[in-house]
């Protein structure tokens, strides 16, 4: 076992505070990861104050994990000392299910994947995430950040960034489609990056219009404000696909309205409360209202490859480990442009 310092939420909806937790030994097939830079994600809130249900405490968040492998189990084949890597939401999962079999580890039908924090791995021992100096994950499940990419730019593409380019891949973001992002957040904003580095026509359907320069600037064509009742004239009918990052309570009839025939609205964020909706606002003109968690390990390597290959990691606030608490209050207020990335070594 390896003691590392971390910071935890000691129980439910309490203050993140300053501790120490134990690592596994390095397996046959593990990597012991230096951690650099952790992300913040509003999950990660959700979580620590059980809104979305019951947690496991003491809790460490963060599934937004860059670092630098510095030991290596005897069996471990695909990671080196010193090679610069990244953990995103999942540590584990069968590996024998469909699912697991076809690099869709993430929806893992033979017992669910392991959470990066808040979990429970296959010896039962609770996992605990990147707000840590250091980390112990399987191989199999760790991702290589490209040479192009700084590690704390890199961090947030481990949840964001994955989470955002699987949707956009699976519903054909491409040249002559039109897709909207909804919500320019930490999600939304790597939307937007990688919808247009896909070549699809970007629209952002933002509250208001107070991030509508760094919308244009991250690559969007167009930035409407939901708050203002025309946009939804004006829109009806316009968009193929709708990624929908916000987790607030959403009038989903008004939004599946500005989709085409047989667009789809895709939800990332996931709202606490469950919705109403008046399915014909589906029947008619054939939509789909669907939803997507994160992606495979497979694919989230190709999402840091074309994300090097663009040029492009997350906008990011760096932070100091002591200032989380007060970050975590600034995300509920949307005050972050786009994500505070912590530097674990002020752990
Ligand atoms: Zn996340
Ligand atoms: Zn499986």
């Amino acid at each position: 076992m390896t003691t590392v310092a971390a910071y935890a939420v000691p129980a439910p909806k309490a203050p993140l505070e300053r501790t120490t937790i134990e690592r596994r030994p390095v397996g046959e097939f593990d990597v012991l990861i230096d951690i650099k830079f952790a992300g913040i994600c509003h999950s990660d809130i959700h979580q620590a104050r059980e809104g979305w249900g019951e947690a496991m405490f003491p809790m460490v968040p963060g599934h937004e994990i860059a670092g630098v492998v510095t030991e290596v189990g005897p069996g471990v084949t695909k990671y080196a000392v010193g090679d610069r890597v990244g953990v995103g939401c999942m540590v584990d999962s069968c590996r024998e299910c469909d699912n697991c079999k076809t690099g869709q580890e993430q929806y893992c039908t033979g017992g669910g994947m392991v959470g990066t924090y808040n979990a429970l791995d296959k010896n039962g021992e609770p996992t605990y995430g990147g707000y840590a100096r250091a980390i112990v994950v399987d191989e199999n499940y760790v991702v290589r950040i490209p040479d192009g990419l700084s590690l704390d730019v890199a961090a947030p593409l481990l949840c964001a960034g994955i989470t955002t380019y699987s949707p956009l891949k699976h519903w054909n973001a491409g040249p002559g489609k039109k897709v909207a992002v909804l919500g320019m957040g930490g999600l939304g904003h790597m939307a937007v990056k990688i919808a247009h580095a896909l070549g699809a026509e970007v629209t952002v359907l933002s509250q208001s219009l107070r991030k509508k320069d760094d919308g244009l600037k991250l690559g969007a064509d167009h930035y409407y404000a939901t708050s203002d009742p025309k946009t939804f004239e004006e829109l009806a009918g316009s968009f193929d696909l709708i990624l929908s990052t916000v987790s607030a309570p959403l009038d989903f009839g008004a939004f599946l309205s500005l989709l085409k025939t047989d667009g789809a609205l895709v939800n990332v964020g996931a709202p606490e409360e469950p919705i109403s909706l008046n399915l014909f606002s589906v029947i008619n003109n054939r939509k789909t209202l669907a939803g997507s968690m994160i992606g495979g390990i497979a694919e989230t390597q190709e999402m840091l490859d074309f994300c090097a290959a663009h040029g492009f990691g997350a906008e990011i606030e760096l932070i100091a480990a002591e200032e989380i608490n007060e970050a975590y209050e600034r995300v509920l207020n949307s005050d972050v442009r786009y994500r505070f990335v912590i530097d674990t070594a002020t752990i």
